[in-house]
């Protein structure tokens, strides 16, 4: 693990500190989720709800998952073997990938990709085969290409990892890309992880499609999900695994010896307001869609090129058409020349030079907090023109 130290997020959180700066780089939001999730785990916690859960967990939480799966994708699971309750999504994709990645075996990652994949996949013996995602030039969007998803499978490849909605770039996978990454799956017989956290954050009427629901797919995937950003407590830690009985046994096999469980006060009070609170959550994803045009807006008037986003909380944005080309050392410069902090796409590449050119700005803030960031950057633009 000695090639992960410090990562550029600790430094850019630690920059915007010392700067005062508007960050706009860490995603997580600056409000509270639900009031009566935040009365439910206080609650909770005050009946005595104090001891080791179950591990799999709260059977009321699982079954509360397997509703709601059921009531907004038609998928059946059998709470009893077919979710398991996790510390967040983190550690559900930690038991996942050391459950089913032995030493040598090839993991397909969509590149630009979220930081835990490749530090879960080394942790795991594993190696990553990454598969780009490019800008597609009629819309903007990032999107994969059918021969270069084909030809990165091996005879070692025996996981792909698909995150939709994607962090970072806002893409939400459409019926053909995933129609191919499916079918990619099914030829090759991968089991498919998928990484779900943002599927009630799509914009614009897009659905959300889970991978598992496409023909062939539900006996090779396990799909992971969490309460973090679907209830705006990315404190709480608390995900969930959810598939094929096989698979999903192994991922508990090996979270017995991770984490066993995950707080169980919490769990009660997330089964509530996963049935109580649909509209709080579509009022949530409203709001945040209102507030991506807010932020996309703003930085297109200080200079950005800003990338399509269809989906979670961040959107990316070309600095090219301010006269600079690597993105690290503005994010660098950002804090102290402008006071808002931002997060460099080269950060989330394998291939850094791929990304050199993004940065990825959060939105998931209250909308006079992203208004003085458009503040200050619009300030500097004028400033260096
Ligand atoms: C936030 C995030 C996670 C982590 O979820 P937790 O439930 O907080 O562990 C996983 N994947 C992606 C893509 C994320 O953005």
């Amino acid at each position: 693990m000695r090639s992960y130290g410090e990562t550029i997020f600790a430094e850019m959180t630690r920059l915007a500190t010392e700067t005062e700066s508007v960050n706009l780089g860490q995603g997580f939001p600056d409000t509270d989720g639900p009031r009566s999730l935040l009365e439910g785990a206080n609650r909770y916690v005050l009946e005595g709800v104090n001891q080791y859960p179950p591990g799999p967990g709260r059977p009321e939480l699982r079954e509360a998952v397997a509703r709601y799966r059921k009531r907004h994708h038609g998928i059946e699971l059998d709470p009893e073997t077919q979710v398991y309750v996790t510390v967040g999504a983190t550690g559900a994709l930690a038991a996942s990938l050391l459950s089913l990645v032995e030493r040598g075996d090839e993991v397909l990652v969509f590149e630009p990709m979220y930081d835990s994949y490749a530090a879960l996949i080394s942790l795991a013996g594993g190696v990553r085969r990454t598969v780009p995602l490019r800008r597609d030039e009629a819309t903007g969007r990032f999107t994969l290409d059918p021969g270069e998803l084909r030809s990165a499978v091996g005879p070692r490849t025996r996981v792909m990892i698909v995150n939709t909605p994607h962090n970072p770039t806002g893409a939400v996978f459409d019926a053909d890309e995933l129609e191919e990454i499916a079918k990619v799956c099914r030829e090759n017989d991968l089991i498919a992880v998928t990484d779900e956290v943002y599927e009630f954050l799509t914009f614009d009427g897009l659905p959300h499609v889970p991978l598992a629901t496409l023909p062939g797919m539900a006996e090779r995937t396990l799909s992971i999900s969490s309460v973090g950003k679907t209830l705006a407590v990315t404190g709480w830690k608390t995900g969930w695994v959810m598939g094929p009985e096989p698979l999903v046994r192994a991922a508990r096999t090996v979270n017995q010896f991770l984490t066993f469980s995950a707080n169980g006060a919490y769990q009660l009070a997330i089964a509530d307001a996963l049935e109580t609170e649909e509209n709080w959550i579509l009022d949530q994803r409203d709001a945040l869609q209102r507030k991506r045009d807010r932020l996309a807006e703003g930085l297109v008037e200080a200079g950005f090129d800003v990338r399509p986003c269809e989906g979670t909380y961040f959107l990316m944005a070309d600095i090219r058409p301010l006269g600079f080309s690597d993105c690290e050392e503005l994010a660098r410069a950002l804090p102290s020349e402008a006071g808002v902090a931002a997060v460099p796409a080269s950060a989330f590449y394998d291939h850094e030079e791929e990304g050199a050119h993004l940065l990825r700005f959060a939105f998931c803030k209250r909308d006079e907090v992203l208004d003085e960031a458009l503040v200050r950057l619009r300030r500097w633009h004028v400033g260096r023109s």
